[in-house]
């Protein structure tokens, strides 16, 4: 068993609601949404946060760009949506494997918390 929880989304040890893959990403429901769409987008690989990325990872990150898209617009969110990454604990990062929340379906206030 892996110790992180996303990767073990990824290896189906660990169920998950998943609405949309690609070779090196995985897109699938929060558990707790806050919102009507709240879906997290996550790179395959263990990748801990944004910090971590960088021209060696610049076709990764656009794979990860274009779930995040397909996910918006099978949502039915493309035209007003949140695009969040917390990064570190004191940004309220609580699983440190890199992940995009895709939120809407709601009105969105900002600035948030
Ligand atoms: P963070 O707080 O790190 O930015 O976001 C982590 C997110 O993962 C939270 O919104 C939390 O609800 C979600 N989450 C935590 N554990 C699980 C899980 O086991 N399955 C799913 N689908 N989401 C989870
Ligand atoms: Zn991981």
């Amino acid at each position: 068993m892996s110790e992180c929880l996303f990767c073990e989304i990824v290896a189906h040890e660990l169920d998950a609601d998943i609405v949309h893959e690609t070779a090196n990403t995985l897109a699938f429901r929060d558990i707790h949404p806050v919102a009507p769409v709240h879906v997290l987008v996550i790179p395959k690989k263990h990748v801990a946060s944004s910090q971590e990325l960088g021209a060696a990872t610049g076709e990764l990150l656009a794979e990860l760009f274009e779930t995040i898209k397909t996910v918006a617009e099978h949502a039915d969110v493309d035209a007003g949506h949140r695009l969040v990454t917390n990064v570190g604990a004191a940004a309220g990062q609580t699983v440190p494997h890199l992940h995009f929340h895709v939120i809407g379906g709601r009105p969105l206030s900002w600035p948030p918390g």
